[in-house]
């Protein structure tokens, strides 16, 4: 799960990593308040999305007066921002942060991420800052220097030290680099995070070194005992159908394509989607309705797959084992009767309760194309959404 900046900043100040001062505002008035509040020569007015790359969009805005701070807040607040993370269709901005102006001298990259691969949580950092570290890890790899941390010992002030030394903190700042990362790693680990980028973290004019802009994410499975980051959530930064699946547990991605899949277990909706796509055709989702499934959890699968206006055609691709056959034809003939079934619908079904499975198909009014295998139910689809 994802936060915005000015949440992940009040985090990090709990966890005594400095951050300029600053509050979130949903009107310009507000806007103006908090600038008022700050009262700082320079205010900052930045964009809360969900994204990255909002600077190079025109979503953070250097205000001198407070004038220029409710133009900028009136310009950007129901605007649609597009930058390289939010895909072309954009974000909406509902929210500003308004924030003190800082006096950067250099700006540098410190992340945390966990590494899979060494199953460790990794510390990685370069003097490159502000830019996106992908595209330095591309031209400049030697520019980003790593230090594995040990799970038991934690991350050690020793390594702290050799990173801040590494991506050439100036001498006199080492110490408070050190704490920063010091500070960032703890709330990493007992926040449960997945990331936490901080591009970029500055060192000031007045000798400070401060998170200038906080990405974090967290691991969805930790959820459950972090009640503070869940108030963190806002669900107009989701996926709608994503939010609707998540209330009936179900393993549900909106993709971009027109086929809309109900599977049951994750490894034969991937291969179910591969196999669409290998007949030339595009899946609309990811969906998984899981083993222990009821017919009102399949018939709210399925209504949420209808509801998606992408959706030119359905394949419904079961292999029965502990999921019952029966309890999906049940789930897809009610949700068709709830709200409508207008787009063709493929049915492949196989394994435990078969034959009532397509006793209750056959029974119901609807117009179904039945697959006698997988491949047969991809190539169906396909040509019948064209
Ligand atoms: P994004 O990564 O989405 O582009 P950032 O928060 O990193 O957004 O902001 C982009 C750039 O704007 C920063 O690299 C920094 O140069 C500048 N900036 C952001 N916040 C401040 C601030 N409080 N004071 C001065 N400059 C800032
Ligand atoms: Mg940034």
């Amino acid at each position: 799960m994802n936060i915005h900046e000015y949440q992940g900043k009040e985090l990090l100040r709990k966890y005594g990593v400095s951050v300029p001062r600053g509050y979130v505002a949903f009107t310009p008035k507000e806007a103006v308040e908090a600038a008022k509040e700050l009262g700082s020569a320079v205010t900052v007015v930045k964009a809360q999305i969900h994204a990255g790359g909002r600077g190079k969009a025109g979503g953070v805005k250097i205000a001198k007066s407070l004038d220029e701070v409710r133009t900028y807040a009136k310009e950007l607040l129901g605007k649609t921002l597009v930058t390289h993370q939010t895909g072309p269709e954009g974000k909406e901005i509902k929210r500003l942060l308004i924030e003190e102006g800082c006096d950067i001298k250099k700006e540098y990259y410190v992340g945390l991420v966990l590494d899979r691969a060494t199953s460790r949580i990794t510390l990685m950092a370069s003097e490159e800052g502000g830019t996106e570290i992908e595209e330095v890890a591309e031209a400049t790899p030697e520019k980003i220097f790593r230090e594995t941390i040990d799970p038991v010992v934690g991350l050690t002030a020793f390594q702290a030290r050799r990173i801040a030394f590494n991506i050439n903190i100036p001498k006199e700042l080492v110490n408070k680099a050190v704490r920063f990362m010091l500070g960032l790693y703890k709330m990493f680990v007992e926040k449960d995070c997945s990331i936490a980028e901080i591009n970029p973290l500055v060192t000031t004019g007045d000798g400070n070194v401060m998170a200038l802009d906080a990405k974090l994410n967290f691991d969805a499975n930790a959820l459950y005992r972090q009640k503070d980051v869940m108030e963190f959530r806002d669900l107009d930064e989701e996926d709608s159908k994503e939010i609707e699946a998540s209330k009936y547990d179900l393993s549900y991605i909106s993709l971009d394509g027109n086929i809309g899949c109900m599977v049951n277990g994750a490894g034969l909706a991937m291969a179910t989607m591969d196999i669409i796509k290998h007949y030339g055709g595009d899946p609309a989702n990811f969906l998984d309705v899981g083993g222990g499934a009821t017919a009102e959890k399949v018939t709210e699968a399925f209504k949420i797959i209808l509801s998606d206006e992408n959706v030119k055609g359905i394949f419904v691709n079961i292999f029965g084992g502990i999921m019952k056959c029966d309890i999906i034809a049940e789930g897809v003939v009610e949700a068709a009767k709830q709200v409508g079934l207008k787009v063709p619908l493929v049915v492949r079904l196989e394994g435990t309760n078969v034959e009532l499975g397509k006793k209750i198909l056959n029974e119901s009014d609807l117009d179904i194309v039945a697959a006698g295998t997988m491949a047969d139910g991809a190539q169906k689809i396909v040509e019948l959404v064209g």
